[in-house]
């Protein structure tokens, strides 16, 4: 389905799927729980979703004769680590707009972790006073003119790379590949849980899902607080990138499945329940999550198993999409283990 995109090679191939046994053990031994690992994607800044976004994207960008790749996130944002990496890797400059989208408790929250990163990769980072919105944002557009006033040539990714025109190619592959390897593996998964915010995530997996009638199990975990704004942009961005591939079928809003109890708080603010998930996915599996995103699809996922929504027997896939260096800026959060 995506012969016919260009792609530009950021990652290191296929992401391992790896079953958690402790896990699924735990929670009572009636469901198979199985990780695919993207936060393991590229040896790229630590990885993670991004960068399969990013493949469909920048042979235009180097196309258009950029110099300077220009995104917004908040101040810990995994995608604007990810174009700094990406602007590095391929010789362009990198502006990024960090807003203030989460309120934080730890002194260290903008020196640490994801901003950190950009940082000593060379990224121009502006910190600015707006709180969260995943919509297309003044400061990003000021941030353009900004650099054409300096002469430089820009080149926009809109936060987490989704409200572009190839945003949601990345994950159809991410279908592709998961269908490749069930052939490997002998079997099928029933679901695949996987965390949304800006949405091109979920929307290309659901349309990659779509060949095989499967869409509808691909649950996503809001980790907005936004939802009604989230799912009308899955359902956006699945639209236009169904039509871009020739999918050759509808995409109507049941496809759309968005459970949006566990994003609370708010955005950035991991809950109790978020918390005790990160623990115990950290304790059982050795695998982290963060308090953002990761952690709160993991305890949408163990709320899920413990309520019985996934009928006994299933093989449950869990996204896991990056986002743990973010967890360097919640030191005070998890002062006591
Ligand atoms: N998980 C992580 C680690 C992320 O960085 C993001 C980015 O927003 C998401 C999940 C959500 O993905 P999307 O923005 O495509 O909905």
């Amino acid at each position: 389905m995506l012969e016919k995109f260009e792609r530009y090679p950021l990652t290191f191939g296929p992401t391992p799927i790896e079953k958690l046994d402790r896990l699924g053990k735990h929670l009572g031994g009636k469901v198979e729980i199985y990780a695919k690992r993207e936060d393991c994607n590229s040896g790229l800044a630590f990885g993670g979703n991004k960068l399969r976004k990013l493949e469909y994207i920048i042979p235009e960008a180097i196309a258009s004769k950029a110099d300077t790749l220009v995104s917004i996130g908040g101040i810990q944002s995994n995608h604007t680590r990810m174009v700094a990496a990406v602007a590095a890797k391929i010789g362009m400059k990198c502006l990024l707009v960090q807003e203030s989208w989460v309120p934080h408790e730890d002194a260290v929250y903008d020196r640490v972790g994801n901003i950190l990163l950009s940082r000593i990769m060379g990224a121009e980072v502006h910190i600015v006073d707006e709180g969260f919105d995943i919509g297309i944002r003044r400061s990003w557009e000021q941030a353009l003119a900004d650099v054409k006033s300096r002469g430089g040539t820009p080149y926009a990714i809109p936060a987490g790379a989704s409200v572009h025109k190839y945003g949601g190619l990345g994950y159809v592959g991410f279908a592709e590949e998961v269908r490749a390897q069930e052939k490997q593996l002998g079997f099928a998964f029933d679901y695949v849980v996987v965390c949304t915010v800006t949405g091109s995530t979920h929307a290309g997996m659901l349309v990659g899902f779509c060949r095989d009638g499967r869409q509808r199990n691909v649950i996503g975990i809001d980790a907005s607080a936004t939802p009604a704004q989230t799912k009308a942009q899955v359902l956006n961005i699945a639209r236009h990138t169904a039509k871009l591939i020739d999918l050759g079928m509808e995409i109507v809003e049941d496809d759309v499945v968005l459970l949006e109890e566990y994003a609370h708080p708010c955005y950035g603010i991991p809950s109790e329940q978020t918390k005790e998930a990160i623990r115990l996915c950290a304790r059982l599996e050795g695998m982290i999550t963060d308090p953002v995103y990761e952690g709160k699809s993991m305890q949408g996922m163990v709320d899920l198993i413990k309520k019985g929504f996934f009928p006994e027997g299933s093989r449950v896939l869990y996204a896991h999409l990056g986002g743990a260096p973010a967890i360097n800026g919640y030191s005070y959060t998890f002062r006591e283990g």
